[in-house]
């Protein structure tokens, strides 16, 4: 039986903001840390990280920008903007989590493992082609994606992005093209401000961005309901040959950052949910990234549900879920606006 394949590497935790940034190296020490568990001894393959090479990220981000991180090389402690710093080692990391992420693609569309999670940072959604932003330095998930077609590994993608805040970098890079699907479920309105359920991609590629937008305080239920009567269907439809994630976990119940009241079990049930979709369409070929979290002990315990989670077996039914009715108004709206497009 094939393993989990994990991207890990100590050089990730180069990248320094600073002491008092809730993206600190710490978030991975504390993860890393965790993977000693005896539970995640049987199970794990660890592969190696590569950098992304220049043109790889310059399929998503435009040249100048490309040589605006570059160029921090060796500078020492700079700001992008007032959430997103580099230091001196950054670009060279930045280039690790996107390549290491294309590594983590290669061996799961080979067969080498199942399935995958890239323990990387910097983070990626929010970066746009030709600026960082909220913590972001290149936009990993987008890389991959692009990655994986001009690989000839996928030709369509869905990413799934369950972090707190919206993937505004993720969605403008896809936004016209029906050959990726971009799903994201958020806190709105809060950071970045877009992620809008009116938000549906631009022609020829209407409906294939897909937006759950909600107000915080939702927890395991509310997601569950949420990712089996929208993302479920839209996905079996759209049949992707490759499943994305971009795994955050600032919805957890205690993150200091987020209002939603996400669990460790809500986490695991999203991973089956998921895993149950990736085995419909595409032989169950699943990569995980992370992007946020920032509750230290819920981010790595969450991470530790989501690996056992990968190694289960067989493919459990749709849960009956006992949402707390909050998400209800917001499903009616996405059926509304999406109908056309996916006959929900
Ligand atoms: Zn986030």
């Amino acid at each position: 039986m094939a393993h989990t394949g994990l991207i890990r590497d100590d050089a990730y935790l180069e990248h320094i903001t600073s002491d008092f940034h809730p993206e600190h190296p710490d978030r991975l020490r504390a993860v890393y840390s965790v993977l000693e568990d005896r539970e995640l001894q049987d199970g794990i393959d660890r592969l190696e990280a590569r950098e992304a090479t220049a043109e790889e990220i310059q399929w998503i981000h435009t040249e100048s920008y490309y040589q605006t991180i570059e160029s921090t090389r060796n500078c020492g402690h700079r700001q992008l903007d007032p959430d997103t710093h580099v230091s001196s080692q950054s670009y060279r990391v930045a280039k690790l989590a996107a390549g290491g992420l294309c590594a983590l693609l290669d061996a799961v569309c080979s067969g080498k493992v199942k399935n995958g999670f890239a323990l990387v940072r910097p983070p990626g959604h929010h970066a746009e082609a030709g600026r960082g932003m909220g913590f972001c330095i290149y936009n990993n998930i987008a890389i991959a994606a692009r990655y994986a077609q001009h690989r000839g590994l996928a030709e369509k993608v869905l990413i799934v992005d369950w972090d707190l805040h919206h993937g505004n970098g993720t969605q403008h890079a896809f936004e016209s093209d029906p050959s990726v699907l971009y799903f994201s479920s958020h806190q709105y309105p809060y950071y970045p401000g877009t992620g809008s359920v009116e938000e549906i991609g631009r022609e020829p590629a209407r409906g294939y961005t897909v937006n759950a937008p909600l107000a915080g305080g939702q927890g395991d239920e509310d997601f569950i309901q949420i990712y089996q009567e929208i993302l479920e269907p839209i996905a079996a439809r759209f049949e992707p040959d490759l499943v994305l994630v971009s795994a955050g976990f600032d919805t957890y119940y205690r993150d200091p950052l987020g209002g939603m009241r996400v669990t460790e079990d809500g986490y695991a049930e999203l991973t089956r949910i998921l895993m149950r979709m990736a085995a419909a369409s595409c032989q169950g070929k699943i990569v995980f990234t992370l992007e946020g979290g920032y509750h230290l002990e819920g981010l790595s315990q969450s991470i530790k549900r989501v690996l056992l989670t990968l190694q289960e077996t067989g493919s459990p039914p749709p849960r009956s879920p006992s949402p707390s009715g909050t998400a209800d108004g917001i499903i009616e709206r996405i059926r509304a606006v999406q109908k056309p497009y996916w006959n929900l």
